[in-house]
């Protein structure tokens, strides 16, 4: 048996080991591999301590181990990935990707200084969230406008702002909860006000809400259901016909649309998401949405409407704690100019590119994938599926896509975990025992990239 003593001799110095050529990764600071070099010998001398080896490794595969171990560390991090679910706005993932100006006006604001809150021609302090104004009005005619955190902020800012203390009659059919929590009876809770439901779940009618109006009402509130759907008998009572309720007894109407499309999504089949410009013309006095929905910006809370109910919110404490930062403004900004065009702005925002695409354009992109992946010995097939908006928009509501099937040397469940892996990790879904991935949500951009990771599933 080789003497312990002899083998913690021949244990390299960290220094040594260091000037190894593999640790010699550009895409790691110094000190992580110092720290991984330090644990790898670490554990080697815990094995020899315990009689678990008879020679000290290589320095090679010493440094490899290190490598690994600085990989693993990072593992958590947040990082790019492909989304080749067919879910375009997946909340997992991010939801929208953002527009190529959007991404440069991020980064050219958050790296010097900027006009956040100053008034170029003034020379003093200026309004944050101007420019954004500006374009939500141009768009969507609002009176006025506010931007909050998210979604969920916007709805606590608003029943905040001006029920608290009152009732809020809001449909049975309508006290959703929404991915993460938004749970509608808690939001209204927190609030201080007192939930009034009215209806049952599959039908509410004009008379259920305008009975339960009363001098302590303060608000009607419409949820939009986003992310489930009543079948069979179901009856609600639109917005144009609160409106005149809310009208007659002169308390203001809410609606919480969730995804928010600026434009009119009819024409990628979305029938029945809500657009922000028709719900104020159908006499919503508040509206709020999400700013990474449909939108396709970061994510943030819009609130439009009435100016004497956003003056109210702008004056609650809860706004300062809500207010967004530099980064949101930029990519917001960005954004928004571009719906000045309804072209331009399919054209330019990926979320409104991804939707846009015909079933022949997907079915092109699949097959052209699949033959260059062929190239490669990989067998790969091109499979008609079909995609969905996701981020608790449109349920139910399916688009026609296409996918590429690569079948590797083992199970379907081998195959995704391998393309999880990789450095930029290709995330599919399985659907009856095979991998897809819909080319809806793939960028042209990646398409070289997908094709060297498929093809090295046989290697
Ligand atoms: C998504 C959604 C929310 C939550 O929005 P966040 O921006 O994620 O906070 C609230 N209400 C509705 C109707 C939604 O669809």
């Amino acid at each position: 048996m080789t003497d312990k003593k002899e083998l913690y001799k021949q244990i390299p110095q960290v220094d040594k080991l260091l000037h190894n050529e593999i640790l010699k990764n550009r895409e790691f600071y110094r000190h992580e591999i110092i720290d991984a070099v330090k644990i790898v010998l670490d554990e080697l001398r815990n094995d020899i301590k315990d009689g678990k080896i008879v020679n000290i490794p290589a320095d090679d595969e010493l440094a490899l181990n290190a490598l690994d171990l600085a990989f693993k560390r990072v593992d958590k991090d947040i990082r790019r990935v492909i989304n080749a679910t067919g879910v375009i706005l997946h909340s997992n993932l991010g939801r929208a990707c953002l527009s190529k100006a959007a991404s440069e006006a991020i980064a050219e604001t958050i790296s010097s200084y900027c006009t956040l809150e100053y008034d170029i021609n003034e020379g003093k302090r200026g309004d944050r969230t101007g420019g954004v104004e500006k374009y939500l009005k141009n768009i969507t005619d609002c009176e006025a406008s506010l931007i909050v955190n998210n979604n969920a902020a916007a709805v606590l800012l608003v029943l905040s702002a001006i029920t608290a203390g009152g009732n809020v009659i809001v449909s049975r059919g309508e006290l959703v909860e929404i991915g993460g929590g938004f749970r509608v009876p808690d939001i209204i809770m927190q609030c201080g006000c007192e939930l009034r439901e009215v209806g049952t779940t599959n039908k509410t009618r004009i008379d259920d809400y305008s009975s339960a109006t009363d001098k302590n009402t303060k608000a009607l509130l419409k949820v939009h259901s986003s992310n489930f759907k009543v079948v069979g008998f179901t009856e609600s009572v639109s917005v144009s016909e609160l409106a005149g309720l809310s009208k007659t007894h002169n308390i203001p109407l809410i609606e919480d649309i969730g995804s928010g499309a600026l434009s009119d999504v009819r024409r990628y089949s979305l029938y029945e998401e809500p657009i922000v410009k028709e719900s104020l013309q159908n006499g919503a006095d508040i509206v709020t949405f999400s700013g990474d929905k449909l939108l396709g910006s970061l994510q943030c809370g819009i609130i439009l409407g009435k100016k004497e109910y956003i003056d109210l919110m702008k004056k609650h404490p809860l706004y300062r704690a809500f207010r967004i930062d530099k980064v949101t403004i930029a990519a917001l900004e960005a954004t928004l100019r571009v719906y000045g065009d309804l072209q331009t702005a399919q054209r330019d925002i990926p979320v409104l590119r991804m939707l846009s695409f015909t079933e022949d354009e997907l079915r092109s992109k699949a097959e052209k994938l699949c033959e260059e992946i062929r190239k490669h010995g990989v067998s790969v097939d091109v499979i008609k599926t079909k995609s969905v908006a996701g981020g608790g928009s449109v349920p139910g509501l399916e688009l026609p896509s296409y996918a590429i099937s690569p079948i590797g040397s083992g199970s379907t469940d081998e195959t995704e975990k391998y393309l999880r892996k990789q450095k930029v990790p290709i995330i599919g879904r399985i659907e009856n025992d095979r991998l897809l991935l819909d080319l809806r949500t793939i960028f042209d951009e990646d398409h070289e990239y997908i094709i060297n990771t498929v093809a090295s599933l046989i290697s």
